[in-house]
């Protein structure tokens, strides 16, 4: 704390990305990353916008990404916003549409990057507990004083929402606006951007961090009415211009362009998932039902500190929340095959009686 600091500042509690080890022999399940690389036409695309045209700078409009992005979602490109990251976009949003002084609402357990934006940018929030399953509980979340933020399917517990319920919740809030966070739709949940033409409060927010393997090139966007696009346009240059660089447009429109290896690649995470959730629940874990690229998973007999402590001394990386309610899980990010094979393997070891 310095007296330097703003009271901004000063109330602001910055959120603890998982590590990011520089070891190359980790198996690293901490961070929802993709094990898969990126489309090669990704590398192609980067390789090429990195010309001589680096000294002038980006679209600042992102008109031929936005169309790109509009046409596979089958929206008009007024009703796409590209960020830097959908952290970022998030950041705008809260700026956008949610009143300081108007309570928002969302989970208790959740992606933590919420309430941080929640103080830095003074709005109140109440958190709404999830169920006992960890489902959501749909109508606590009707008429909502600020508006709602929640991730579809939820992290980090995996959990998704159908189509109705969002509606419902998106229903059940006309004068305000409704943000889904859908950071892990492509693994197998239901997306809400087919409602953005009929729900003028609704605004979806999607990555190419998780499911086409760029988190390191940090792109994200929201689709929804044109006057929410808007308020983030408003927002944004009023902050960047230029917040997307020429490698990341030009990488992200090969990666919407590949959809044959972005199919492929999703496919390859929700088999590999189904297995490891079939041989973690052989060992005696309670595993959560999840339609994300992870799995939060507790068991009866290890405490989960100590499993995360144990499996990272054996350089396998899972998440550990110390947070009320799933202190006793751990989240583990979908890997590739050889990888959950050596987790399941050094995790037999650390559960009592199954030693060998
Ligand atoms: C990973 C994640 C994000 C952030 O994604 P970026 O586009 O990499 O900033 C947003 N929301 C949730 C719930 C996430 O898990």
């Amino acid at each position: 704390m310095s007296k330097f600091w703003s009271s901004r500042l000063q109330r602001t509690e910055p959120y603890v990305p998982g590590e990011q080890p520089n070891d190359t022999n980790v198996i690293k399940l901490n961070t929802n990353e993709n094990p898969y690389p990126p489309s090669p036409e990704v590398q192609k695309a980067i390789q090429q916008a990195a010309s001589e045209d680096l000294r002038l700078y980006p679209t600042p409009t992102l008109q031929e990404l936005r169309q790109t992005i509009a046409e596979k979602f089958q929206v008009h490109q007024d009703q796409v916003f590209i960020g830097n990251g959908s952290d970022e976009v998030l950041a705008f949003s809260f700026m956008a549409f949610f009143e300081p002084g108007e309570t928002i609402r969302f989970p208790d357990i959740t992606y933590s990057f919420y309430p941080v934006y929640a103080k830095l940018f003074n709005t109140d929030y109440k958190v709404i507990p999830v169920n006992e399953d960890f489902s959501l509980p749909i109508e606590s979340f009707y008429d909502a004083e600020g508006g709602v933020i929640f991730p579809n399917p939820n992290a980090p517990t995996g959990r998704a929402l159908s189509l109705l319920e969002v509606e419902s919740i998106v229903n059940g809030n006309p004068n305000k606006v409704v943000i889904i966070d859908e950071a892990y739709i492509d693994f197998g949940g239901q997306s809400a951007v087919q409602l953005v033409n009929r729900y003028e409060n609704l605004l979806v927010i999607q990555t190419l961090s998780k499911s086409r393997s760029l988190a390191g090139l940090r792109v994200g966007f929201a689709i929804g009415n044109s006057q929410l696009i808007e308020g983030l346009n408003r927002i944004k240059n009023s902050f960047n211009s230029y917040t997307i660089d020429r490698l990341a447009i030009a990488g992200a429109k090969a990666a919407f362009e590949d959809e044959a290896y972005f199919e492929k690649v999703r496919k390859r995470i929700i088999d590999t998932r189904e297995k490891t959730a079939e041989s973690l629940s052989t060992l005696g874990f309670d595993v959560v039902e999840s339609k994300a690229n992870f799995l939060l998973v507790s068991h009866p007999q290890v405490d989960a500190e100590q499993l995360y402590t144990q499996l990272k001394e054996q350089n396998i990386y899972v998440r550990y929340f110390n947070k009320p309610r799933i202190q006793q899980y751990v989240r583990i990010t979908i890997g590739k095959p050889g990888e959950m094979e050596k987790l399941i393997k050094e995790t037999k070891h650390l559960i009592p009686n199954m030693a060998n």
